[in-house]
């Protein structure tokens, strides 16, 4: 995934939108001895590496419990499996999020039923959670996207009054807190993901599952195990989705870098929303703001282009070699595959409209200062070139004030 950056467009050398190699070139060695052991002991599922990952992740998200698995796909299928989830059932989740979500629901022959989100954070409305509840409703899984979580309080409110379990999906947002508590600990069951671009990335696909409950745990190892116990006798179906060793083995050498990364992560943040404000785009672009009581995490650093001109300025990025990607182009209820479901573009407003705005920018480990100003001088290039693109004046969707951070 290391992008080219000698070659040249004009005179600048171009931003990745992410490059791993910077991360983990420092701990190359450790990890090649780490596989080296795994290889000696023979020991290529599960064992000592899995258990010792389950351990430090439980710990670092400040659970009881943590089961390893094969993606984070498996862990969201594992945890509505958990309760029963099936044909008949309905899961609210959010249409603006990674596709793994809601398919979850449907392989299981369950229905998603989609809430909008909030505008400012991204993240599932609750009002609309309310408003999409029904007497089939099984489960509400909120997603914490793109770092930071979504608001729990209400949400777990919304649960609790229904007795809902809630799942989260923390594939972005390992480390992130909401009022203090970890992803992951806040719902019944929390899934992550250790594909290569989330903040703890493996050197291929993993997943992770943590929880509060010991009775849940217990049938979580059982389920991701083909419900196998003892050997070769099966009280419930499962599916095969253990964790690998040689996965968790380059895991356990990347945990204890996950802080001082996320604390990175949060200084690039911050460097950013000040180049922007130094170039006064701030009124053209809206910036990501950590909301009320959060630590976000900045798996992804996404702003919004609110004039329609977002694709228009993504092309000019892409000539000038500047990296960027669109999380995520439809609202999952405009998926082809989802259309049986029967939803409006327009049902959602506020994920339609997003989904037409955000742009994310290269954030990650190794980023370095002159790379911002590149990639924020190329945005202010592109803006500042009055009717350039003969696309008429700039007309501004009103936001909710932002909020400071806490903390
Ligand atoms: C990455 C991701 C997943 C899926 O994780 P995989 O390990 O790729 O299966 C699920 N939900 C969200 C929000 C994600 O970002």
């Amino acid at each position: 995934m290391t992008a080219n950056n000698q070659s040249a467009s004009g005179n600048s050398p171009g931003v990745p939108i992410l490059d791993l190699g910077r991360q983990s070139a420092a701990l190359g060695r450790q990890i090649a001895a780490a596989l080296a052991r795994v290889c000696e002991s023979g020991q290529f599922v599960l064992g000592p590496e899995v258990s010792e990952l389950e351990k430090g992740i439980a710990d670092y998200c400040r659970v009881e419990h943590a089961v390893g698995c094969a993606s984070g796909s498996d862990a969201l299928l594992l945890a509505l499996m958990t309760f029963d989830v099936g044909p008949g059932d309905e899961v609210i989740v959010p249409s603006f999020t990674f596709f793994a979500t809601a398919s979850a629901i449907t392989r299981l022959g369950a229905r998603p039923v989609f809430a909008d989100i909030r505008p400012d954070s991204f993240n599932l409305d609750p009002a609309d959670v309310r408003r999409k509840l029904s007497p089939a409703t099984r489960a509400i899984l909120p997603v914490h996207l793109f770092g930071q979580c979504a608001d729990m309080t209400a949400l777990d409110g919304i649960a609790d009054e229904w007795d809902l379990p809630v799942i989260e999906d923390a594939a972005q947002a390992m480390g992130a807190e909401f009022e203090g508590q970890r992803a992951g600990s806040m719902g019944q069951i929390g899934c992550f993901s250790f594909y290569p671009t989330k903040n703890l990335g493996g050197a291929g696909d993993g997943g992770m599952l943590t929880t509060r409950s010991a009775d849940l745990a217990d049938r979580l190892r059982l389920l991701r195990g083909h419900g196998m116990q003892p050997r070769y006798y099966h009280s419930v179906v499962g599916i095969n989705s253990r964790l690998d060793s040689f996965q968790a083995a380059v895991l356990n050498c990347k945990l204890p870098h996950l802080e001082p990364w996320t604390r990175e992560r949060q200084k690039l943040a911050e460097q950013y929303a000040e180049l922007f404000v130094a170039e006064g785009l701030d009124r053209n672009v809206v910036l990501p703001q950590p909301m009320r009581g959060n630590r976000h995490v900045w798996n992804q650093y996404v702003i919004r282009i609110p004039d329609g001109r977002r694709d228009a300025l993504r092309n000019f990025l892409t000539e000038a070699r500047i990296g960027t990607e669109i999380y995520y182009p439809l609202g999952l209820h405009e998926q082809e595959c989802f259309r049986y479901l029967d939803y409006a573009p327009t049902d959602l407003p506020q994920t339609y409209r997003a989904s037409r705005e955000v742009l994310a920018l290269p954030i990650f480990p190794g980023l370095t200062v002159a790379e911002q100003e590149q990639v924020v001088g190329r945005i202010a290039e592109f803006l500042n070139r009055a009717g350039g693109h003969g696309i008429p004046a700039p007309k501004f969707l009103k936001y909710p004030a932002r909020r400071k951070a806490a903390g």
